[in-house]
């Protein structure tokens, strides 16, 4: 693979990070909302509101960095050399290629 792994590697070091941090504040959120005493009711749900949203932001964040680094691979893969469609089954193989890698068939 062309692509840095180690680079990728880090990214996604990086984005489970985020995920665990992201989800340990929800989760955080929630079990403290369940201790809520009435007279700090609003001053307590706004604080934990915002601690959800910023978790799952977090999170969000950290799933997509993740995301990147699979689908950032498969397109440095289809970006790095020029691809043509087999006119039998349609599978996208290299321009260089006399036969189909899937069917078998001339292209
Ligand atoms: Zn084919």
């Amino acid at each position: 693979m062309r692509f840095n792994s180690k680079y990728k590697t880090i990214v996604r070091l990086i984005g489970a990070s985020l995920i665990i941090i992201g989800m340990t504040l929800v989760i955080t959120s929630h079990l403290e909302s369940l201790n809520i005493r009435p007279e700090n009711l609003y001053d307590k749900a706004q604080e934990l509101m915002i601690q959800f949203l910023v978790g799952s932001i977090i999170a969000a964040v950290g799933t997509a960095l993740i995301g990147f680094t699979l689908t950032g691979s498969k397109y440095h893969e289809t970006k790095g050399s020029i691809k043509i469609r087999c006119p039998h089954c349609g599978y996208l193989e290299s321009e260089d290629a006399l036969f189909c890698s899937r069917c078998g068939r001339r292209l």
